[in-house]
């Protein structure tokens, strides 16, 4: 198996700390509104990864968080908590936000196929573990106290801070204006936030500093490390993690252990949409209950997103959500056409060669656009030529499912009496009646059934 690897920015052999076993965390959802499609855009990669990861053989361990506090509306610590802000719209307490948006965001994941990661913890269940983590860089010198404002992570003290991002760290310096905050270096971050002195937060800790709050940064270093270990195999997340959020939280991890957070570090790219950036000013901002609305799966939309691979960015319009969605019933009729074998078609070694190709694609960085074009041969070719029974057909659709999720076992069999139907079409043909044939070929597509013929015989699909 390759991955692109961000930290040394090369495509590497995967190999896990143990031989069957990876350990894997993802940045999870801040959940404080809608989760939309360029979430999903995300998330539909790591479940990806997890299914080619099980389907090489690895038991996988991934642990994927819900952010529910500290998370600032600015990545460099500054403005309102995303979860206070939207408590204020909502006027609902923080903790009921929460609870909503991450019901919101299980059922998104249902119907997008996204499988359970082992673990989804929220950040306000390891407040412990985040403040034990924040002493352990206290008692190393890595901490400094803005008063009225928190403890803060002073970046000048690691040599190698911003290393993922290559980040110019001179440059950065000296580019900033100066800082109003107290801040010792412009990248410095909060550990812990303090609460403000004439108000009562609906989610505040005491701490050995103070009543407050953890920083965005810290939950996912505390998780890691309580549920997974000092270094994991992989670390996920979006590109727009790299400079700041991913930085510091090597940064603290391994300023306490002195050991390296994770051994691969994978980014998705971004999605566009229509060639934009996705916007409120642009009012492009699409949830998957918009996409519902129109008429469309959220199959369609994770199909979408398996034809461009996770390293470049992808671009969202109706029109190839409508390809996407045409893909899919095409699939779906190769699927189908496992009620109908044949004595002679397609056979076994048609099939193994499409799943080794597959599976290669997809071992090498997750190339699942590659690994669709392959299928797409298989299905043209058996379109035609049908598919022997002396094959394991059946079994090779389960496992286009298992890795690419996209339901296609859902479908059903004709009924017993459509099948008698087909067959008196086809007595009507042999003895050309063409007026008897066209009309059993109506009746049927009027349940939904269309017919083809082939010079190898004829198949149905839904419509
Ligand atoms: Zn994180």
């Amino acid at each position: 198996m390759q991955l692109y690897n961000t930290m040394t920015r090369s495509k590497e052999a995967f190999v896990p700390i143990e031989t069957d076993m990876v350990s894997m965390y993802s940045c999870g959802l801040t959940v404080y509104n809608e989760p939309h499609i360029g979430n999903w855009s995300v998330y539909i990669v790591w479940d990806l990864l997890s299914r080619v990861l099980k389907d090489a053989g690895y038991k996988v361990n991934h642990v994927e968080n819900y952010t529910d506090v500290g998370h600032l509306v600015s990545d460099e610590d500054s403005g309102e908590d995303k979860m206070v802000q939207a408590s204020k719209r909502e006027k609902k307490s923080a903790w009921d936000v929460a609870k909503h948006y991450i019901n919101r965001a299980e059922d998104d994941r249902k119907k997008l196929n996204i499988l359970s990661p082992t673990q989804m913890p929220r950040a306000t269940d390891y407040i412990l573990e985040q403040v034990a983590l924040i002493q352990g860089l206290e008692e190393r010198g890595f901490t400094y106290e803005i008063p009225e404002e928190g403890i803060y992570f002073d970046t000048s003290k690691l040599q190698d801070y911003g290393k993922l991002a290559r980040l110019d760290i001179e440059g950065l310096q000296s580019g900033s204006r100066v800082d109003d905050t107290g801040k010792r270096n412009v990248t410095d971050f909060a550990l812990w936030k303090f609460s403000p002195k004439d108000e009562k937060r609906d989610m505040e800790w005491e701490s050995p500093w103070g009543t407050g709050f953890p920083g965005w940064h810290i939950e996912c270093s505390a998780m890691i490390r309580a549920i997974l270990g000092d270094t994991i195999d992989i670390h996920t997340g979006g590109i727009d993690h790299i400079p700041v959020h991913h930085t510091n939280e090597i940064a603290q991890t391994e300023s306490l252990t002195g050991k390296p957070l994770a051994n691969y570090w994978i980014h998705r790219n971004f999605i566009k949409i229509d060639g934009h950036k996705m916007s409120k000013s642009l009012g492009n901002i699409y949830t998957l209950d918009m996409l519902i609305e129109k008429g469309f799966s959220p199959l369609d939309f994770r199909l979408l997103m398996l034809q461009s691979t996770y390293h470049n960015e992808s671009n969202f319009s109706w029109d190839n959500l409508e390809s996407a969605k045409q893909r899919r019933k095409s699939l779906q009729a190769f699927a189908d056409l496992r009620f109908q074998l044949q004595d002679d078609g397609l056979e076994q070694k048609d099939i193994d060669e499409t799943y080794k190709s597959m599976r290669a694609s997809l071992q090498d960085d997750l190339n699942s656009p590659e690994a669709l074009a392959i299928l797409s041969q298989l299905e043209t070719k058996a379109m035609s030529k049908l598919i022997s029974q002396k094959t394991d057909f059946t079994e090779f659709i389960e496992w286009i499912d298992s890795i690419l999720g996209l339901d296609l076992m859902s479908s059903e069999d004709i009924s017993r009496e459509q099948k008698v139907a087909l067959q008196e079409r086809d007595n009507a043909r042999r003895n050309q009646d063409w007026k008897v044939s066209d009309e059993i070929r109506d009746e049927l597509v009027e349940q939904g059934i269309e017919l083809r013929d082939s010079p190898y015989g004829y198949v149905w699909n839904r419509l």
